[in-house]
């Protein structure tokens, strides 16, 4: 692994701007929260972007086109699984991390020859609390 670098003023604003949020941010949302701090293009965003997610400290979610803070980027190895689960009605992510489906993968890998670069899975549904905000009554009843 590497070692840890400091991170630049733009990288710090970007990460805590991250780690403020309950919900991922696309890079357009992270802007216009940073403007009042000297950011006026996307390009001073998506460089930050970057750069933090090449440390692990920030991870993608493809799906929605958005980033969040890693909830834990001390526990990350550098191929290491991660999966989020993403609530389709409030917008949490849950992030979340299980040496199982990690092996199961890796040996799958192994066995096809496959050469991964990131391993990542995004599990959409709804959280407790907004079943429970929806009533009883399941979904399409
Ligand atoms: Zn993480
Ligand atoms: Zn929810």
């Amino acid at each position: 692994m590497s070692p840890k670098r400091a991170l630049t003023r733009n990288q710090a604003l970007v990460l805590q701007t991250l780690t403020a949020s309950e919900e991922p941010l696309s890079a357009y949302a992270i802007l216009d929260r940073l403007r009042d701090d000297g950011f006026r293009a996307p390009l001073q965003v998506y460089r930050a972007l970057d750069a933090l997610l090449q440390t692990g400290l920030v991870h993608r979610l493809d799906s929605l086109k958005a980033f969040v803070a890693c909830a834990h980027p001390h526990e990350h190895a550098d191929e290491a699984m991660v999966a989020f689960a993403i609530c389709e009605s409030c917008g949490r992510v849950w992030e979340f991390s299980d040496s199982k489906i990690e092996d199961r993968f890796a040996a799958w890998a192994a066995a096809e020859d496959f050469v991964t670069k990131t391993t990542t899975f995004e599990i959409s549904g709804l959280c407790a609390a907004c079943r429970k905000a929806q009533g009883p009554a399941g979904p399409g009843v």
